[in-house]
């Protein structure tokens, strides 16, 4: 017989797939890591999974304890999974902007969210920081993972992520592009990249225009999942080359020839990594195999991104059409 134990045994390991259109004039190769083959539809299972193993472990988190986070979903789908399967309780903490079909695919994987307002400072009580972290005072057994500053978040890349794209490319590659939320992605894979390379292999951030890690003040954007309005620890600055800023509309065209021309439904954050990748990889040769890691899938944004009034209404939809270039875009 073959099968799995559960649904956490199929975190990880996820393909790399050639873009082939959204490249063309290119020289390099551009392969996108699809993390939406992940059980909860995102990278962030893998953190997941290593956070709470860790707290068991640490005694932090004991049998039939609560898991309290802010989340912008993506983790929380992947908390609540592993936290279902091993007897755990869920309370999400999530900022407005957050799509509600992306709420209620927490709820259904049984975990509660409290929805609180985007347009305040993360020191004001009903940030979502804040909210969580009175929420963990006033629930007996609860535990916070804190992607924001959890060793664990970065290293569950370091030593799943990295070493999958060191084999998977088998040590071609050149370039490592990612979008930077928690900065976990790009700093434990970027960590083990640029170790095994010997320093070689380039880690480029792609940013939200307005957030901090491209030199803004955290301004609104429409993207979701990326940027911040502060510094987290998860992030370590010393691992990347490179920051690209890129706008939303230029993150949500990208994300439409994605689907449209790849094949590839996925998620705002997506279209923004591949916009820098598409950068990067301008002037690049045809040794050079540059990575770009999608984060999630398409199905929690199509009353946004993928919803024409939605994006007019933004005016997000000018100059594109089969025929826009990249260079249109870029
Ligand atoms: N894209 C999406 C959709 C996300 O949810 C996240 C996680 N916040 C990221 C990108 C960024 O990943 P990381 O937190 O590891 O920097």
């Amino acid at each position: 017989m073959q099968f799995h134990d559960s649904m956490i045994s199929l975190v990880g390991n996820t393909p790399l797939v050639k873009l082939n259109r959204v490249t063309e004039g290119l020289q390099a190769t551009v392969l996108a890591k699809v993390e939406y083959f992940n059980p909860g539809g995102s990278v962030k299972d893998r953190i997941a999974v290593r956070m709470i193993e860790a707290a068991e472990q640490s005694g932090a988190l004991k049998p039939g304890g609560t898991i309290v986070e802010p989340t912008s979903g993506n983790t929380g789908v992947g908390l609540a999974i592993v936290a279902q399967q091993k007897g755990y309780k869920c309370i999400f903490v999530c900022p407005d902007k957050v799509s509600a079909d992306k709420i209620n695919v927490m709820r259904a994987y049984g975990a509660e969210v409290v929805v609180c307002p985007t347009a305040v400072d993360p020191e004001h009580p009903d940030s979502y920081y804040n909210v969580s972290d009175r929420l963990v005072r006033e629930t007996p057994g609860a535990w916070k993972p804190d992607q924001y500053s959890n060793p664990n978040n970065s290293r569950s890349h370091y030593e799943t992520t990295g070493p999958e794209l060191w084999e998977q490319t088998a040590g071609k590659i050149t370039h490592f592009v990612a979008g930077v939320g928690t900065g976990g992605t790009i700093s434990g894979t970027g960590r083990y990249l640029k170790e095994a390379s010997d320093g070689r292999v380039k880690i480029i951030g792609a940013d939200p225009e307005g957030s901090v890690y491209s030199g803004g003040s955290g301004r609104p954007y429409l993207v979701e999942g990326v940027g911040e309005d502060f510094w987290p620890t998860a992030y370590d600055p010393n691992v990347t080359d490179e920051i690209i800023a890129v706008s939303d509309k230029d993150s949500f065209q990208m994300t439409r020839r994605l689907a449209k021309e790849e094949g590839l439904l996925v998620g705002g954050s997506c279209g923004m990594a591949v916009v820098a990748a598409l950068r990067a990889a301008e002037g690049l040769g045809p040794d050079d195999v540059v990575v770009v890691l999608l984060p999630d899938s398409g199905r929690g944004y199509i009353s946004k991104i993928f919803n024409d009034e939605w994006m007019a209404g933004h005016g997000f939809l000018e100059d594109t059409g089969p025929s826009a270039r990249i260079r249109d875009v870029l």
